[in-house]
């Protein structure tokens, strides 16, 4: 009996700390009234997945295909669609698997290197210039001169500011064409081999973004540095938008995509979260 009652008020003891603990967590995330913020606090990365979605000239485009709308004789109302999409469009995921043999699909990346602390390297005063800009290993060293090395495990997101183009398809892909011969009519920027060689061999980034349909540059014809980063495991986030809204660092990010499996890549769902 002593062992019950022992071990009973060592439950409530147990239980009660948890019931403070919980309530700290609350307190924390808790907004004063005068100041209910807390939305604010999140900013969508996200574009909207719609028939204006843009994709690769040769994938597959988004449709909806509504299947219900309307009341039923039953009285209640009831809303169903279908969608159909190709996984590389509109703010999507790169797996590891997308270009590199036998590496991670979609389903197999480990959340930790979906959600956690980011940076933000802004290139766009160069970029806006050049459409055919590639960001450099000095762009991300003048990064690092005014805000200190890039940390281990963060997500690095590049801003060309070319996402306020999105979805007008000729100045955000520099063509409107669509099919295999209007590859070479792309122009946008992207991120350079070297800068993508010098991230994997001199830095540990958990996965990477850009606000343009591609992390190599529209011109690219090898996509030296998608398979150079998905090589490395590292998942990369295309056609990310609102990254203006960020700061340079000081922020988390939230990246989940479709859990498709043997997914070469996915629609995502990405959020910035400014700290309070
Ligand atoms: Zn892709």
């Amino acid at each position: 009996m002593k062992i019950q009652l022992l071990a009973l008020s060592l439950t409530l003891l147990i239980f009660s700390s948890c019931i403070e603990k919980s309530n700290k967590v609350l307190e924390e995330l808790s907004v004063p009234e005068e100041d209910s913020n807390l939305k604010k606090s999140i900013i969508d990365l996200t574009h909207t997945f719609s028939e204006e979605t843009v994709y690769w000239v040769t994938a597959k485009e988004f449709q909806l295909e509504v299947v219900s709308r309307g009341d039923t004789d039953k009285g209640f109302f009831y809303a169903a669609n279908n969608f159909e999409t190709a996984e590389h469009g509109g703010t999507h995921l790169d797996a590891p698997i997308h270009f590199s043999k036998g590496k991670q699909s979609v389903e197999e990346i480990p959340l930790e290197k979906l959600i956690g602390e980011a940076i933000k390297i802004d290139v766009s005063d160069n970029a806006l210039e050049d459409r055919d800009y590639l960001v450099s290993v000095q762009d991300f060293q003048e990064w690092e001169a005014a805000n200190g090395k890039i940390k281990d495990g963060v997500i690095v997101l590049l801003e060309t500011g070319h996402s306020k183009y999105y979805p007008d398809k000729l100045k955000y892909l520099g063509t409107d064409q669509r099919g295999a011969e209007a590859i070479k009519l792309l122009h946008f920027p992207g991120l350079s081999s070297e800068a993508a060689g010098w991230l994997v061999e001199n830095r540990s980034i958990s996965a990477i973004g850009i606000d343009t349909p591609s992390i190599d540059y529209g011109q690219s014809e090898y996509f030296k540095s998608h398979v150079i980063l998905l090589s490395d495991n590292i998942p990369v986030f295309e056609n990310v938008a609102n990254l203006d809204k960020l700061p340079n660092k000081g922020f988390e990010v939230i990246a989940l995509p479709m859990k498709i499996k043997d997914g070469s890549g996915a629609p995502l769902r990405i959020v910035g979260v400014l700290q309070q």
